[in-house]
């Protein structure tokens, strides 16, 4: 099949390198497909996030044949979370994965799509090009000066929150409700944050996530009320008072870091799939974090999404938009449904204490729900 004509022309683009684009794109450059994966940062790039990859996460890798990966990095075994209010603190012993920075993963994922055989465009950002039909669709490229157009029989938004592929910029909306998110790291933790734990300070205006990483770093992620930000003056403050009222020790000149905010969390496409733009990880859907499953959800979406895309080129599946539509509903989007419900209780400030002071007295209350989340598909 010719597609655009006198363009570069692959089977797939991929616009975005986080885990969502890095597994599509190294999924089917390993079934033999002809794919582009952009991203518009240079790699290594930090992410706002708490850098945990739940058992789920590390299923898909595992089924992947990237099992090792996580070694490689020295990733931290994660045994338990520590929850604190401002007077309670619950401490629960669980096996809930790993934590490893997000510049090493996404760098690594990379690398492995890279070795699968995908070519890989840093400082690159895609843009679809108006016009574009299923089956042949154009994209503008730009970066490192240079401007130029590729065309490609599908291609997938994995552009994270963004949603930045489409010219009219975010077509996701954001819930009433939604949280953003932030993230800061601190290169030196004070002591009594253990390594292979998860802390987690939760206030009523959102919660602040800690943990320690491969390289000893401390991570903070958070998802803050925006309305509460600005009335504290800004994330950092709003994080510090959030901290400063929890059990945990201090840590110090939290409001003074280089906090970095996101897009707001919890949204939802229009549509999944679109002009020949198929979407997978945040770009096609996003619940608060709490419950780390974000990376897990990108990874076994990709997986998923690019054996269907595979199929699709040689000819053994005719609907791939629908199928994937299908996979999608039934494989995540049903699970996202315990993650909101999460969220939503720990919205409500009483919920969120009583969870904390019963699982001061009982934390293997906590054990079922954990492993309902962690299960694989
Ligand atoms: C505060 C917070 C804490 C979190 N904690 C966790 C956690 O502990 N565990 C967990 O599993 N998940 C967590 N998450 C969620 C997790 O970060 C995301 O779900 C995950 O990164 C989604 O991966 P992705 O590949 O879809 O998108 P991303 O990782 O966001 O990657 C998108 C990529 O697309 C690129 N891009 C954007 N637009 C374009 C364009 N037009 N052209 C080219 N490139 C483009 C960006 O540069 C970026 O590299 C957290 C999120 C937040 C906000």
């Amino acid at each position: 099949m010719t597609i655009g004509a006198g363009l570069p022309s692959y089977d797939v683009v991929v616009a975005g390198a986080g885990p969502a684009g890095a597994m599509t794109a190294r999924e089917l450059a390993r079934r033999g497909v002809r794919v582009l994966l952009v991203d518009r940062a240079e790699f290594p790039r930090t992410k706002v996030c708490g850098c945990c990859l739940n058992p789920r996460a590390l299923a898909a890798l595992g089924r992947t044949g990237l099992g090792e990966l996580t070694a490689r990095l020295r990733a931290v075994p994660l045994t338990g979370i520590e929850l604190a209010t401002c007077h309670r603190r619950a401490a629960v012993d669980h096996d809930l994965g790993v934590a490893v920075s997000r510049e090493s993963f996404d760098a690594a994922l990379v690398d492995a799509a890279v070795a699968a055989g995908a070519e890989f465009q840093p400082r690159t950002s895609a843009r679809l090009i108006v016009g574009s039909s299923p089956g042949c669709s154009r994209l503008r490229l730009n970066g490192e000066g240079r401007s130029f157009e590729v065309a490609a029989r599908f291609v997938v938004s994995a552009t994270g929150l963004a949603d930045s592929l489409f010219a009219a910029g975010s077509r996701t909306s954001a819930s009433p409700k939604a949280k953003l998110g932030a993230g800061a790291i601190v290169a030196h933790p004070p002591a009594g944050f253990q390594p292979g734990r998860i802390y987690m300070a939760c206030g009523r205006e959102g919660y602040v996530g800690l943990v320690v990483l491969e390289d000893g770093r401390l991570d903070l992620a958070a998802a803050l009320n925006p309305v509460a930000v600005r009335e504290a003056g800004g994330i950092g403050a709003l994080a510090a008072s959030i901290l400063g009222k929890s059990r945990f020790p201090a840590v110090p000149r939290v409001d003074a870091l280089p906090w970095k905010g996101t897009a707001l969390l919890t949204r939802s496409p229009d549509r999944l799939v679109e002009s020949g733009v198929l979407r997978v990880g945040d770009s096609a859907g996003y619940v608060e974090p709490f419950t780390g499953e974000g990376m897990a959800w990108a990874l076994t979406g990709g997986e998923a999404l690019a054996t269907i895309l595979a199929e699709s080129i040689s000819g053994l599946e005719d609907s791939p938009a629908a199928r994937w539509s299908h996979v999608y509903r039934t494989r995540i989007a049903r699970r996202q449904l315990v993650c909101r419900a999460a969220s939503r209780a720990l919205r409500t400030p009483w919920m969120t204490r009583t969870l904390v002071r019963c699982l001061e007295y009982r934390p293997s209350l906590a054990r079922p729900l954990l492993s309902v989340m962690h299960k694989a598909p």
